[in-house]
Formats: structure tokens, C-alpha cells, sequence
């Protein structure tokens, strides 16, 4: 049973507790309760007991592989092994080089029946066009409910991520979007190659201005950094696989007929399927896996810029706000749950409120708890998002290196101002929409 009284020293060490009764308690010395405790006792019977374990087991054991490949990335990072010429990604590109391949024959063969085959061939053409279609590379575009905000509208912003673009050796980018996640991404899309730089409001609200010039240059840093799964032959081979793998999937097709020989069809047809979905799912595998160390490096990279642009003391303080995802996300909670009176009418005002009630938050997250967030971080390896390395494998990094005590880019007090006045009405239409949902 969990204790409801908050003892003042740890049950296991002895050591004297925080006792700030905000935060769950834990012992940073021999790490008692970090973890949650285990649920009250199950009404599971036996067997689907030990289903439920060896379930467990088999995550364990998933997450534990996860783990040591992302620590042994780091290990070759932290000791500069040189990542380019990673013969890894050669393959990756030439697993790729085979799936745009595909894809051109399917077109080229569809087109040829559709202009030379008999009739029935044509039609064959022509739903093998349409699956080309379907496959054809994609190179991403702009989300709809993204709101972008146009150069001339927030002129201080633009000069700022131009500013860090230039410290980093990044074009300066195209189109800056607000989004109402958590998060920073930088993308290049579309035939055009336009560089866009998508901007979390419920994050910047809770940085410094030195910590947003650390996002801004880690985000900028993606541009640089030699990350192949974002480059155009890799990044749409990618979407294209997941994409094959979509349309594969054997539940999408319909059965139910009655007629023997449709039934027949109809299992036929599902083999296939369910052969050809195998197929692509190992190919994805196979370039998540191949790709992996050079992607997650790029990361590593893309932080070091982050730490020569802001300082290494506020890159890390930037990465060590990403673990409080969750106080925003309690905020954000209580907010919605207010009843709809109490909220008020001047949305002006209420989104003002919400962005500081978020930054206020996250200053007050006492050190204590950032360490139970980082420690949970270091233990929750195996859940991590594709994209990043860990969190916690990413503060000790940037903390390896030599330190950078001059920012290349400083955000002086009055500019950070002017951004804050261009992004106000953008917040508030992304708080109204936040406090909606
Ligand atoms: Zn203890
Ligand atoms: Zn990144």
C-alpha cells in the first residue's frame, strides 16, 4: 500500500526527504519510490496472470535492447567516433534507392498498358497508376492546423531566427508555424525545399529568451546536421514505406462474401497482402535500425550547435525543460476543467493568463523534482520517441563537451519583447483552442 503520510526521511536510507507536498515523494540518494509502486493486487486468475507476465517480460526485454543501442549511439558519440561513411546508412540509401525503384517500374509498367495493352490490361494499367500514385516519393507539406505566421507580420522573430540560422550555417528559413504541442521541429518539404521551423507555443511560454535561442539552434541544427533520414532520398523512401505498409495492412480488405470462389479470392487475396505488409514492416525495421545511429549523432549534433549558439549552461537548462511536459499538460488540464463562468469573456486577457500560469509553472517545478523527471527519463528509455536520443543521454552530452560560457546569440530584453507582441494574438487563438479540447 502506498503511505498517505509523507514521511520526512526515507524508510529505506534514512536520508532526510523534500517534503513539498506539489510533488510525489522520493529518495534521491537510494532512489526509493522513484518508481510508481505496483498496482493493488489483480483479480487476474493464474493463467491470465502469466500471460500478463511474460507480456511484460517481452516489453522489458524490448525496451532493454532499445536502451543499449541508444547508449552504445551515445558511447560513439561521446568518444567521436567519426559517424560519416557510416557504411550503415549506405545500405539504408540503398534500401531506399529500391523503393523509389519499385515505384518507377510500377509507373512505367502501368503506363506502358495503359497506352498499349488490350482492354483489359488497361484497366489493370490504370489501378496500377493510381497505386503509383499513392506511393509516388512524398516530400511532406504543411499541416492545416498548423497557423504560419507570415515574415511581414512578425518581423523581430524572423530577425531572431535568422540571427540563429546564421550562427549555425542554416539558410534562413521560409515559413515559421505555431503549433499547440510541446515541441520544437524543423522540416524541409515540398518540391520546393522550403525550410520550415515549427514553433510549440506551450513551450516557448515556459522558456527563458536564452533557452528559446537553444531551441531555435537545435531546431536550425537539423539543417546541418547531416541527419539522412530527413534528407530527401531517405525521408521520402520513409514516407513511401509507411504509406505501402497503410494500404497492406490485411484489415483493410472486406470479406463476408458467400460464394466459394470469392471466399477463395478473398483468402488469396489476404495472403498476399499479409505477405507483402511482412515484407514492408521488415523493411522499416531494417532502416529504423540502419539509421538510427546516424540519426540519433545528428541529435547529438544539432545539441552541441544548440550549446555553442546560447551557451552550454542554458542548452542544457533548455533540455532539462523538455522532461516537464507534464506540468504543462496539469495546467493545461486544470484550465479546461474550470467551469465555462468562471473562465470569463476576454479571451485576450485569459490566453495572457494561461501563457504565464505556464511559465510560472514550470519555474516553480522545485530542483528535487527536475532530478526525479531527469532519473525517470534515464529509467523510461525504452518508450523514448524515434526521433531523439534520450533526454537524459542528451544533458549528459552537451555537459561532456568543452563548455561555451559566450552565446553567439543574445536576445536583448526589448526584442524579446517586440517577438512577444507579434505572437500575442497568434496565442491567443492557440490558447482559446488549447482550453477548448
Ligand atoms: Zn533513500
Ligand atoms: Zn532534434
Amino acid at each position: 500500500m502506498p503511505t498517505l503520510t509523507r514521511p520526512d526521511s526515507c524508510p529505506d536510507c534514512t536520508a532526510p526527504l523534500d517534503t513539498d507536498p506539489t510533488f510525489p515523494a522520493w529518495c534521491p540518494a537510494c532512489e526509493w519510490n522513484l518508481l510508481a509502486r505496483p498496482a493493488a493486487p489483480s483479480l487476474l486468475t493464474p493463467r491470465e496472470q502469466r500471460r500478463e507476465d511474460r507480456a511484460g517480460r517481452r516489453t522489458a526485454k524490448r525496451e532493454q535492447a532499445v536502451r543499449t543501442r541508444a547508449e552504445l549511439v551515445y558511447e560513439q558519440v561521446a568518444s567521436d567516433t567519426p559517424a560519416h561513411r557510416d557504411p550503415a546508412v549506405r545500405l539504408a540509401a540503398a534500401l531506399a534507392g529500391l523503393v523509389h525503384l519499385t515505384t518507377l517500374l510500377l509507373l512505367a509498367g502501368s503506363v506502358a498498358l495503359v497506352v498499349s495493352g488490350p482492354w483489359p490490361l488497361r484497366v489493370l494499367g490504370a489501378v496500377g497508376l493510381v497505386v503509383a500514385v499513392v506511393l509516388r516519393p512524398r516530400l511532406g507539406r504543411l499541416t492545416e492546423d498548423a497557423a504560419p505566421v507570415e515574415r511581414a507580420d512578425a518581423p523581430a522573430l524572423y530577425a531572431l531566427a535568422d540571427r540563429v540560422a546564421t550562427a549555425v550555417g542554416a539558410a534562413p528559413v521560409d515559413v515559421i508555424l505555431l503549433t499547440d504541442e510541446f515541441n520544437a521541429a524543423f522540416a524541409r518539404i515540398g518540391v520546393r525545399n522550403r525550410g520550415v521551423l515549427m514553433i510549440g507555443l506551450p513551450l516557448w511560454a515556459v522558456l527563458t529568451p536564452g533557452q528559446r535561442v537553444a531551441v531555435l539552434a537545435h531546431e536550425f541544427g537539423h539543417d546541418v546536421n547531416g541527419d539522412h533520414r530527413r534528407g530527401r532520398w531517405l525521408g521520402s523512401a520513409l514516407r513511401a514505406l509507411h504509406e505501402w505498409y497503410r494500404l497492406t495492412l490485411p484489415e483493410r480488405l472486406t470479406s463476408a462474401e458467400d460464394h466459394f470462389v470469392l471466399v477463395l479470392a478473398g483468402m488469396v487475396q489476404r495472403l498476399v497482402m499479409r505477405v507483402l505488409n511482412g515484407a514492408v514492416a521488415v523493411l522499416l525495421v531494417a532502416l529504423d535500425r540502419l539509421t538510427a545511429r546516424s540519426g540519433q549523432a545528428a541529435e547529438y549534433r544539432a545539441d552541441a550547435l544548440s550549446a555553442k549558439v546560447a551557451g552550454t549552461a542554458t542548452a542544457r537548462s533548455m533540455l532539462e525543460t523538455l522532461l516537464l511536459g507534464s506540468t504543462v499538460e496539469s495546467v493545461l488540464l486544470r484550465r479546461r476543467n474550470r467551469p465555462v463562468r468562471a473562465r470569463g469573456t476576454d479571451h485576450r486577457a485569459a490566453a495572457a493568463e494561461l501563457w504565464t500560469e505556464l511559465a510560472e509553472s514550470v519555474a516553480a517545478v522545485p530542483p528535487v523534482e527536475r532530478e526525479r523527471r531527469l532519473r525517470l527519463s534515464a529509467r523510461a528509455l525504452g518508450s523514448v520517441d524515434h526521433e531523439h536520443p534520450p533526454t537524459h543521454l542528451r544533458i549528459r552530452l552537451v555537459g561532456q563537451r568543452p563548455p561555451v560560457t559566450e552565446p553567439l546569440v543574445a536576445l536583448a530584453d526589448e526584442e524579446a519583447a517586440a517577438i512577444e507582441a507579434e505572437l500575442a494574438p497568434h496565442g491567443e487563438k492557440l490558447a482559446r483552442e488549447l482550453l477548448r479540447s
